[in-house]
């Protein structure tokens, strides 16, 4: 039985060093060409050979790449089905810790190679050694020019990075982070006689009764507040955990060495404080007139008090029933085709191509993993989709958004290693995917009336520029974090309330300020994703730029798009945001005009 939405889907180019019938679940198979790639190295006498060793161990990295993602879209189809569980986590416990230490092996050898200089002189574009010369009988490339620039800062980077005695640390932080989700996804409430997840309580902020609203909301916090302990204790030995993999490696704060493991060459502290204080001083204002507009559409101001509350920020402010953008699932996908069929002809045809290829499971159903995601399969070189449709605005986004990173996949295809075909960095993925909701929307009426449509965009723009003090709040918190070593539980609340005075906006928590005081313990990527939160701003605002573009020049702004996203991960970011017709700069020159822009089309709605 196959447990895959899709057939056979063929290498994009044939293998020539992984054998075509090796079984890739299968340690003991997979062992022998790691050796071969140890043993070639040292044969490797030239630039040439060791490109070829390079595309060899890319092969086999796409190549287990892609049994992994299969295992994982199989078993998030059918979490009902115990075969497929097991084949994913056959591959999680009994592959991929074998895999790490030996990609660590390779990269240090690399790293030490005595042809690496010599690789570092091929140009883009080129696939032997250079042939002229300069009179030292070598050839300088820029290093803007050179093809392996950038994987070799990150090769270099990760080797340098390397800890033995971190991997014990890390493997110990990923199982308090998996305590943290358990303990989550373990919270449930009685809500009228119903015991319900926190995540399923999350609908009843959408209610038109206020007082509905207000009892579901009081139920989910004051639930979490009975965890505080153990969600603070939770992290109380992260950060322990993280100081130490820091000072194990040179660092003197979990930071300053994230900020490297993250592999952000260009941009830095410094940078993410001006993003803070420019969302303070641009985007809080535009907050608060938003904020103001709900509460007067709420009527509230007829009240006393009539403050905007936490349990008003997700109700349609006109008490309107929410959107129903489409039916049956099919009906999704066709009209996603045609916003795509009117935007551009070459991903109208990608987006076609993923139908036809069945690269798509989209409807919700029993038996399968909850939220939505987009994977690729690295060897087939194609992106497939998984989403739980159920007929809301949110799913129109999110087809956008998932759609966004699809196109990103088709186009770096031609990417011959892996490494640039599969991991853009994610301050530019999550442009693609966010230019690809602001552009779509521009024909969303594929899905409503002229009224409506107006409606969604409202909904999804106000949601563009809401999210950034969010952002600003949880950024600048984990600095703080982590450059206050031995800070106590209060002085970390204290830190955190007054970040939610400067991003929180114009909403009354009184009678509420434990539940506002610990309000962090809800974001995952505190916890889960250390510092993995400002990529969202910082693309959000190449998102935007891509959409001011395309309102000057459509056809010249999706053809930058293409272009930049089928540069995958082979350049470094400010150069992707350049090729995508955008700065990459996020202080309060660049912020202001995009919120201003932001604003303007919300009084056109
Ligand atoms: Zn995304």
């Amino acid at each position: 039985m196959n447990l895959l939405p899709f057939g056979k889907l063929p290498a994009h180019k044939p293998r020539t060093f992984v054998p075509h019938t090796i079984d890739l679940g299968a340690w003991p198979q997979i062992a022998p060409l790691f050796d071969q790639l140890e043993a070639r190295a040292a044969e490797c006498q030239s630039a040439a050979d060791l490109e070829r060793w390079l595309l060899d161990w890319s092969e086999l990295s796409a190549a287990l790449d892609e049994e992994s993602s299969r295992r994982y879209i199989a078993m998030t189809c059918h979490t009902d089905n115990a075969d497929a569980e097991k084949a994913y986590l056959h591959f999680v416990e009994n592959v991929e810790p074998k895999l790490k230490p030996r990609q660590v092996a390779l990269e240090t050898i690399y790293v030490a190679h005595p042809q690496r200089a010599k690789l570092l002189m091929i140009r883009r574009g080129e696939f032997h050694e250079p042939q002229t010369e300069n009179n030292n009988g070598t050839r300088i490339a820029r290093p803007s020019e050179a093809r392996y620039a950038v994987f070799d800062r990150d090769v270099k980077n990760h080797v340098e990075l390397f800890r033995l005695e971190n991997v014990t640390l890390e493997t110990e932080d990923a199982k308090l982070c998996q305590q943290y989700q358990k303990l989550t996804g373990s919270l449930t409430v009685n809500f009228r006689g119903d015991e319900k997840t926190l995540v399923q309580m999350g609908c009843y902020l959408e209610e038109p009764d206020r007082a509905l609203r207000q009892e579901a909301w009081e139920l989910v916090a004051k639930r979490r507040l009975q965890e505080v302990d153990n969600f603070d204790e939770i992290f109380d030995r992260l950060i322990e955990l993280r100081q130490q993999t820091a000072r194990n490696a040179g660092f003197k704060n979990y930071r300053d060495y994230a900020f490297r493991r993250l592999g952000r060459f260009d941009y830095t502290p410094k940078d993410c404080t001006r993003f803070h204080d420019a969302v303070a001083r641009e985007v809080m204002p535009a907050v608060r007139e938003l904020h103001a507009a709900r509460r007067r559409q709420l009527g509230l101001d007829k009240l006393h008090p009539g403050h905007l509350r936490p349990w008003d920020l997700a109700v349609d402010p006109q008490n309107r029933p929410p959107l129903k953008p489409f039916g049956p699932v099919g009906e999704m996908v066709s009209r996603a085709q045609k916003i795509f069929d009117r935007l551009d002809g070459e991903l109208a045809g990608s987006f076609r191509q993923m139908q036809d290829l069945r690269l798509l499971d989209l409807d919700n159903r029993k038996g399968k993993a909850p939220g939505g995601y987009q994977q690729t399969l690295a060897e087939a070189r194609v992106p497939f989709i998984f989403m739980n449709a159920v007929g809301q605005q949110r799913d129109v986004e999110t087809i956008l958004h998932e759609a966004g990173h699809a196109f990103h996949a088709l186009a770096a295809r031609d990417e011959d290693l892996h490494a640039y075909r599969n991991n853009p960095p994610i301050e530019f993925c999550e442009v693609a995917s966010m230019s690809m909701e602001l552009l779509g929307n521009e024909f969303i009426e594929e899905f409503y009336s002229a009224a409506d449509a107006n409606r969604a965009r409202r909904v999804h723009l106000e949601g563009v520029i809401g999210v950034f003090p969010w952002i600003a709040t949880v950024d600048e918190f984990q600095h703080w974090i982590y450059t206050h070593p031995g800070h106590s539980r209060a002085e970390r609340a204290a830190a955190w309330l007054e970040l939610m005075d400067r991003f929180g906006g114009d909403v009354d928590w009184s009678g509420y300020e434990a539940a506002r005081a610990n309000l962090w313990h809800r974001q995952l990527h505190i916890f889960t994703h250390p510092f993995y939160y400002i990529e969202y701003g910082i693309a959000q605002l190449g998102a935007l730029q891509v959409w001011a573009n395309s309102k000057r020049d459509r056809a010249k702004t999706l053809n930058d798009y293409k272009k930049s996203l089928a540069l995958g991960g082979s350049r470094p970011l400010p150069e992707l945001f350049q090729a995508a017709g955008c700065k990459f700069q996020f202080d309060a020159a660049a912020i202001r005009p995009l919120i201003q822009l932001a604003q303007d089309e919300l009084k056109k709605l």
